[in-house]
């Protein structure tokens, strides 16, 4: 159980920022303990005079002292100190004992299972940081931190500013630039370090000891993509990088990708690649190195005053991550990576019922703000400022940028100052856009109307967004060739003068809008979309297909003929990654048929495999998902038993890709898995045997499962997640059927089990998407009607319901569509 904190509310940070500056952090922690760490935090800080806290979730306070009087360590309540002050300068000193945790927050402890070695990382985002030192944490209080650490002697410490050994096992940090405490880390432990340099930052990375071998052979490249991104950020702004050295850390059990710390920016450490990935991967990581760069100036030497602005923070450096990684990296196809893999989740999210403008969205406190960390501050977000880009041109746009950086270095603004910037800088007045794009949710729907040869645009409910949108339009004639035309739409229909036999509405995004194939479209692209060598077209194509199954408009069926025939030629790895997941999750159990759908996809990926080159990325993401799509048990043990395709090895991922297959083919015992586990303790190896144990259809699996979202069993943040997406399985109706009910039982009294990040983990993945039947759908429906329900699970379960709801009327749809046809 943990003990509840209070969530900051944007009226108590407002009010506090009126009452205090602060002037400096002196942190020192002790990392020699197993389970504990002592905490010292000396703040200096001057007050207008008035009642104010500080912020503090420590295991146990042991002492307090402002201006050198004791204070009574049992007023702290709810991670908070009430703090009466005097006009005036101010010492505090707090001396805290806290706890290690497991769940990505705070500082995190991992004992990598590979060797036993122990390792310590720091994430403060987005209100964790009272969880390792004492603070007054809020975004727009900044100041410079000075970070001394005692940890044992065989370990290396890492900050956000340079720092030295200067004893045995005690490192001493320069101080900091001033920070906001949402960006205050370390990186602790017998960790591998790679040093470098570039234009005179000195650089480093580092992995866990057991993957030192995976960062040596890495090291290359993400060295590379660093000094590019570095060279192009410094050309594009002007301002050089002003937070000393630069360290690229990969840890484990990271909840969220990345997170930008100056100096010394976290990776979840899958990105190291211990096995052979695609290039998708790879395009995926590159264009995080360059995202989380892009924060070093906007985000990072400017931050948003309060959370309700962090969207401008992630949809910039979304929008230069993409466009950095594709201008100056070796991967110029970041784009269509874009397209593929992050498009879809900023749509879907806007049409979900918990949509929000992308600006302005109310976060009334901490923990309602980290909701919207969602596809649409990050996606749609980087979608418009693009667009806005496209409108005011580069010079404009980094004039304005460069303004802003400038005029509030080190400090904190907001978005109007943003825009007040680039109107300074020649924009012509955005008060027009910021209304269409930024202050209204959901995104209009854009489709063809064959027979008045007319685009059809239909607004969301609510008030009207009034907006004009401006995209090519891409036809093909019978023959299969495309060509192109431009169209403005203002207004609800749009003629466009062209006779096409199909038509794929803004396949370059140049708009933000979700996209409708017509019926007559859908089934001459089965013909003519395998034959286009376009990669940004077949994307467009195929994301229209995904809104048509979101927006319950298209069948399973529809959508299978066209990914049928595409898939089987597709050159893009990266379709094969995304496409034929969500293919097997979206399409196949809602065909009439999942059987036979599942086969005809897997028949399509093994056609591609077959003629794939050999050692190819093509080949590997084919392997890929013909592993995920196969129900023979003959193929995946001829496979394990490392008879793969040639040019294919066996590694760590595609072994236990094997083993979660066999698992849910109830072709692998428990007993197995765990001596597999046990041949190759990995960290890794870890999440997947989970994943595995709980695939496995019977009851002992899933009662196994169950035991970890209930708190019988203590699992770190990753395992949870494996375990969730493993216990409901398509086609396991039969073992999972009887936790339908205890999952929505659980939902009220989840937040007493976990907290913060992994709250939300923990209610989408254990959500019984699998189960399609209405009983499930008004059992959801009726969590939600409950008053008293925590916020985070509320809002995680409002959209999974819609979601569960749209999956039902395709159900519908296609089988409607399937007797109609018999
Ligand atoms: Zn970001």
């Amino acid at each position: 159980m943990r003990a509840p904190h209070l969530s900051l509310r944007q009226s108590e940070a407002v009010a506090r920022r009126a009452l205090l500056e602060v002037e400096r952090y002196d942190v020192s922690l002790d990392l020699t303990a197993d389970a504990t760490f002592a905490s010292r935090t000396r703040i200096n800080f001057t007050s207008r005079g008035g009642q104010t806290f500080l912020d503090l979730k420590s295991r146990r306070l042991d002492a307090i002292t402002l201006d050198g009087d004791g204070l009574d360590p049992g007023q702290l309540e709810g991670g908070r100190f009430p703090l009466h002050l005097s006009p005036g300068s101010h010492e505090l000193v707090v001396e805290a004992e806290m706890a290690f945790r497991n769940d990505g927050e705070g500082l995190h402890l991992h004992v990598d299972p590979a060797d036993g070695r122990r390792y310590v990382y720091a994430m403060s985002f987005m209100d964790a940081a009272p969880s390792i030192f004492a603070c007054f944490d809020q975004p727009d209080l900044k100041a410079p931190f000075t970070l001394t650490v005692l940890a044992p002697e065989d370990w290396s410490v890492i900050g956000n500013a340079p720092g030295t050994q200067t004893d045995a096992g005690r490192w001493e940090f320069a101080p900091t630039p001033p920070l906001s405490t949402y960006f205050v880390t370390l990186v602790a432990g017998p960790y591998h370090v790679i040093t470098d340099s570039h234009d005179g930052i000195a650089l480093g990375l580092s992995a866990r000891r057991s993957l030192a071998g995976a960062l040596d052979r890495e090291a290359d490249e993400l060295l590379t993509l660093t000094r590019q991104c570095f060279d192009e950020f410094h050309r594009l702004f002007g301002i050089r990088y002003p937070f000393g050295n630069y360290h690229q850390a990969f840890v484990p059990e990271f909840n969220a990708g990345a997170m930008e710390n100056p100096g010394c920016v976290t990776y979840r450490d899958a990105m190291v690649f211990e096995s052979r990935v695609t290039r998708a991967a790879r395009i995926h990581r590159a264009t995080t190195i360059a995202h989380e760069m892009a924060h070093q100036w906007f985000g990072n030497i400017v931050t948003p005053q309060w959370w309700d602005d962090l969207w401008l923070n992630e949809s910039f450096a979304e929008y230069m991550g993409n466009r950095v990684t594709a201008d100056v990296t070796a991967y110029t196809d970041a784009w269509t990576h874009n397209a593929y893999a992050r498009r879809q989740w900023g749509l879907v999210a806007d049409q979900r019922p918990s949509t929000h403008p992308v600006a302005g969205n109310g976060a009334a406190d901490a923990a309602t703000a980290l909701q919207n960390f969602d596809g649409i501050s990050y996606s749609k977000g980087s979608s418009i400022l693009k667009q806005l880009n496209a409108q005011m041109g580069d010079d404009v746009f980094f004039a304005g940028v460069v303004d802003h950086l400038q005029r509030h270095r080190f400090g904190n603004a907001t978005m109007h100052d943003l825009f007040a910037a680039w109107e300074r800088a020649g924009a012509i007045d955005l008060s027009d856009f910021a209304a269409s794009w930024l202050h209204t949710a959901g995104p209009d729907t854009l489709s063809w109307e064959p027979a008045t040869a007319s685009v059809l645009r239909t607004s969301p409910a609510g008030p009207p967004a009034g907006r004009v949108h401006t995209f090519r339009v891409a036809t093909a004639g019978a023959a299969g060739t495309w060509s192109e035309v431009s169209v403005r739409a203002a207004h609800g229909v749009t003629p466009v003068d062209v006779e096409a036999a199909a038509v794929v509405i803004d396949p370059y995004e140049d708009t933000w809008a979700a996209t409708l194939l017509d019926r007559a479209s859908i089934e001459s692209l089965v013909e003519l979309l395998p034959r286009t060598e376009d990669p940004r077209l077949r994307a467009g194509a195929v994301n229209a297909l995904r809104t048509g199954i979101h927006q319950a408009t298209t069948t399973s069926s529809q959508v299978l003929a066209v990914l049928e025939s595409t898939l089987a030629t597709e050159e893009n790895d990266d379709a094969l990654s995304t496409v034929v997941p969500w293919a097997l999750r979206s399409v196949v159990p809602l065909h009439h048929d999942p059987t036979g759908a599942q086969r005809r996809l897997h028949d399509a990926v093994s056609r591609r495999l077959a003629s794939a080159t050999e050692g190819s990325d093509l080949q590997l993401a084919a392997f890929q998902s013909v592993v995920a799509s196969t129900t023979s048990v003959a193929d995946l043990q001829r496979w394990l038993d490392g008879h793969t395709p040639p040019g294919l090895h066996l590694d760590l991922d595609l072994r236990w890709a094997v083993l979660v297959r066999l698992a849910t083919l109830d072709a692998v015992g428990a007993d197995d898995l765990d001596r597999h586990l046990e041949a190759e303790p990995t960290a890794r190896s870890r999440v997947e045997h989970a994943r595995a144990r709980a695939s496995r259809p019977d009851a002992e699996a899933k009662a196994w499962a169950w035991a970890r979202v209930a708190g019988e069993v203590d699992v770190s943040n990753h395992e949870l997640e494996a375990v969730g997406l493993g216990l409901w399985r398509p086609g396991q109706e039969r073992w999972t059927s009887q936790w339908v009910d205890p999952y929505f039982s659980l939902l009220p009294s989840l937040p007493t089990l976990h907290a913060g990040w992994v709250l939300g983990t923990a209610v989408r993945s254990f959500f019984p998407l699998t189960s399609l039947d209405p009983l499930t759908l008004q059992r959801a429906e009726a969590v939600l009607g409950q008053e008293q329900l925590d916020q985070t699970v509320r809002r995680n379960l409002v959209d999974l319901t819609d979601e569960l709801a749209r999956r039902l009327r395709v159900v519908d749809l296609s089988r409607t569509a399937h007797e109609e046809a018999t």
